[in-house]
C-alpha cells in the first residue's frame, strides 16, 4: 500500500519503520529535517510539505503532539488532499472533542477516518508491539486494522468516532492514580520497617497488586528491571503523563464526572512538572512521597 505518514518523532518514526518492514510505500513528513533524514534512513520516501505526500496514497497516518496540530494538519493538508478513498488514522493522543471534531469534517468530505492512540511508549513503537484503541465505524475499523496491525501487538475497536481516544485518557488516569498509590504504599511500608522486595513479594501476590507494581516497580532494586532501576530516566515522561492526566479532566468537565482521584493525580503531577522533573520517569514521583 501507498501510505502517508506525517509526524515522525519519537513515536512516529518507529512506526514508519514497521510499515516500511512490512513492505509498504510510505511517503513520510515532519517539520523537523532530522526526523525526515531519520525516516530516509528506515526507507520512507519524505516530502518537504504534508500536501505532497498524502497525494495518490491509500492510507494516512499521523503522530502529532496535540489536537490543535492535528485539526491543523488534516484540515489544511489532508482533507481535500488526499483521495477521497484513502483511510485516515490519526494515532496521535488528543482531547476526545478535537478527534471527533476531526472525523467529522473528513466524514463530510467523504473519507473514512479512525482515531486510534496507543498504548506502549517508544520501545514498543519500535518493536511493533504497540497495543492500539480505535474509533470509527466497523468499516473503518476493519479498513484500519490491517494498516495498524503492523505496527502493534493488540488493535482493539472501542466504539465510535473518538471511543479510542476516550478509552486512551481513561486508561492513563487510571495509570497515573495506581503509580500514585503504589509509591504511596512502598513509602509507607518502608517506613514502617518493611524491605521493599519483602513488601513487594507480598504485595506482588495480594489484592493490592497492579502493573505500576508489577511490571513498572517505582522502588530501584524491587520488583522487575524498570526506570527505578535507571535512577528514573524515561520510560514514560512525566510531562507526558501530565499531558494524559489534563487531557481526562477535560473529557472529566465535559461529561460532567467528578473524577476525584483522577483530580488528585493530576495536582500531583502538576506540581512535579513544574518544579522541573518533566522529563523524568513519571514513576521517579515517589521521590515526593
Ligand atoms: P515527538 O514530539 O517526539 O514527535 C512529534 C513529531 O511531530 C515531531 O517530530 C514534530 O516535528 C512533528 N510535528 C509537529 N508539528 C507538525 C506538523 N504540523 N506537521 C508535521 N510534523 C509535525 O512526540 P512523540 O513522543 O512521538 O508523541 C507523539 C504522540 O504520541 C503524542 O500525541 C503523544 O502524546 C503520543 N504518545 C507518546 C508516547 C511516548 O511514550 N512518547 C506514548 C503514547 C502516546
Amino acid at each position: 500500500m501507498k501510505i502517508a505518514f506525517i509526524g515522525l518523532g519519537n513515536m512516529g518514526g518507529g512506526m514508519a519503520a514497521n510499515l516500511v518492514k512490512a513492505g509498504h510505500d510510505v511517503r513520510a513528513f515532519d517539520l523537523s529535517e532530522a526526523a525526515l533524514e531519520h525516516a530516509r534512513d528506515n526507507g520512507c520516501t519524505t516530502f518537504t510539505a504534508a500536501r505532497e505526500a498524502v497525494e495518490g496514497v491509500e492510507a494516512v497516518v499521523s503522530m502529532l503532539p496535540n489536537g490543535k496540530i492535528v485539526d491543523a494538519v488534516y484540515s489544511a493538508d489532508v482533507i481535500g488532499v488526499a483521495p477521497q478513498s484513502a483511510i485516515l488514522l490519526d494515532c496521535s493522543t488528543i482531547d476526545v472533542a478535537t478527534a471527533k471534531k476531526v472525523a467529522e469534517a473528513a466524514k463530510a468530505a467523504g473519507y473514512e477516518m479512525v482515531d486510534a492512540p496507543v498504548s506502549g511508549g517508544i520501545a514498543a513503537a519500535n518493536a511493533g508491539t504497540l497495543t492500539f484503541m480505535v474509533g470509527g465505524s466497523d468499516d473503518g475499523f476493519a479498513r484500519a486494522e490491517a494498516i495498524l496491525a503492523k505496527m502493534g501487538k493488540a488493535v482493539i475497536h472501542a466504539g465510535g468516532s473518538g471511543a479510542g481516544q476516550a478509552a486512551k485518557i481513561c486508561n492513563n488516569m487510571l495509570l497515573g492514580i495506581h503509580m500514585i498509590g503504589t509509591c504511596e504504599a512502598f513509602a509507607m511500608a518502608q517506613k514502617l520497617g518493611l524491605d521493599p522486595q519483602t513488601f513487594y513479594d507480598i504485595a506482588s501476590v495480594s489484592s493490592g497488586q497492579c502493573w505500576s507494581m508489577t511490571s513498572y516497580c517505582p522502588v530501584p532494586g524491587a520488583g522487575p528491571q524498570s526506570p527505578a532501576d535507571n535512577d528514573y530516566k524515561p520510560g514514560f515522561a512525566a510531562a507526558l503523563m501530565l499531558k494524559d492526566l489534563t487531557l481526562a479532566m477535560e473529557a472529566a468537565g465535559t461529561a460532567g464526572v467528578d473524577a476525584e482521584m483522577g483530580k488528585r493525580a493530576t495536582e500531583l503531577y502538576q506540581a512535579w512538572v513544574d518544579a522541573g522533573n518533566g522529563g523524568v520517569d513519571f514513576s521517579g514521583i515517589i521521590k515526593t512521597l
